[in-house]
């Protein structure tokens, strides 16, 4: 990161680990085609190859069930596209799982039902009945078709809340869903195990954990369905075609790695976290700590400050040398309220208050400080410019 600056926008992307640099670097020199069954082809494919495995450890997967894309939107994407009868989805979940299916259901290709049961922390009700209930008030006649799926966030990219997923998970299978999950968020900040949560597919997406932007996983359970995504060649077991691109896949892979090693040193961003917090509430005791109640990543804490807009907090504190988003900044621009804090029943004014912070395993007690002082000296201002209109 730039000399001066503070990098607390983890969420948005993390910084690319040197790990993963490095095997780009040297991927990038891997001169065969992974398809091809000459000496160098062979090369290129063990690069490819031993990134699965590194991926697959990360979230306690089987390496044939991981299937590389260009990052976790197209992954998304792909399980909707499974041609589903019924979608269950919930209101927090990330655009490139909302938008797909909202366009599934506007075009009549499956009946897609928002849980509406979010609790004020934002985390997700459930019940044994749930799929029922949803279908039952969805103002159609009868219930859809039987191939059903629930997709649900195992983190959120702008509160850190992370959802009882494997209980969900349960409750849906029962009732005969699949189920996916966007794991996004809480790959390489708290342990994700694909087997042990329940689920039939999972989301992945380098950048988020120290990789490069555009390459990302889906982990796909053996013998779940998952039609050609992408026609052409035989590539990622027919699924994904295209010539793999090797060098980001390398840096995926060393980047899961790194993630996986760094997971025990969690609790120490945590602490950091906390103290973001409570730094936060010395100098604005009014700020809420949006789902401060719930079950978070360690990593991430969604502040509003009541009185506050959320754009013009991110662009002082961006001027005093600290880079936090407002919302969810990964289509960075985008203004007006969050769709994850108004479906978690926030007041529209309060969820338009609300800044992102996000650290990461480089972030440092000096990254807090720098944090705290330009917070009290942005809200100082903030406050004598209130003062001063009323
Ligand atoms: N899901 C979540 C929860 C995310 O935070 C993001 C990134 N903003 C994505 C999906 C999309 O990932 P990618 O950038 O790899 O397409």
């Amino acid at each position: 990161m730039s000399v001066g600056r503070t990098y607390l926008d983890w969420n948005a992307t993390a910084p690319l680990r040197p790990e993963a640099r490095a095997a780009m670097v040297a991927a990038l020199d891997a001169a065969g085609n992974p398809s091809s069954p000459h000496a160098e082809g062979r090369r290129a494919r063990a690069v490819v190859e031993d990134a699965r495995e590194e991926v697959a450890a990360l979230v306690g997967a089987k390496p044939a069930e991981v299937v590389f894309t260009s990052g976790a939107t197209e992954a998304n994407n792909a399980v909707l596209a499974c041609g589903w009868d019924g979608i269950v989805l919930t209101g927090i979940e990330h655009e490139s799982v909302l938008a797909p299916a909202r366009k599934l259901a506007c075009d009549g290709h499956a009946r897609v039902v928002e849980l509406k049961a979010i609790d004020p922390r934002g985390v997700v009700e459930y019940g044994a009945d749930l799929v029922d209930e949803a279908f039952a008030c969805d103002g159609s006649d009868g219930g859809p078709g039987p191939f059903r799926l629930l997709s649900l966030q195992l983190a959120n990219n702008e509160t850190g809340v992370v959802q009882p997923l494997a209980a969900v998970a349960e409750a849906a299978r029962a009732q005969g869903l699949k189920v996916h999950t966007d794991a996004v968020q809480a790959a390489g900040r708290i342990a994700v195990d694909f087997a042990a949560l329940g689920v039939d597919y999972l989301s992945l997406s380098a950048h988020k954990l120290g990789g490069p932007k555009g390459v990302g996983a889906l982990v796909v359970r053996d013998g779940a369905r998952l039609p050609a995504f992408i026609a052409g060649g035989g590539q990622e077991r027919r699924r994904r075609a295209g010539t793999e691109n090797v060098p980001a896949i390398a840096g995926f892979g060393a980047a899961a790695r790194a993630a996986a090693d760094d997971l025990a040193s969690m609790h120490r961003v945590a602490a950091l976290r906390d103290r973001v917090e409570a730094e936060v509430k010395a100098v604005t005791p009014g700020a809420v700590v949006v789902g401060a109640d719930a079950e978070r990543l360690p990593n991430t804490t969604s502040i509003a400050l009541p009185g506050a807009n959320a754009e013009t907090l991110v662009i002082a504190l961006d001027l005093a040398g600290v880079a936090v988003s407002a919302g969810a900044a990964c289509s960075s621009g985008k203004v007006g309220a969050s769709h994850v804090l108004e479906a978690m029943g926030l007041e529209p004014a309060l969820a338009r208050a609300a800044i992102r912070v996000s650290l990461g395993c480089a972030s440092s007690a000096r990254d807090v400080a720098a944090f705290a002082e330009a917070w009290a000296q942005v809200t100082h201002h903030l406050s004598a410019r209130q003062r001063a209109v009323a």
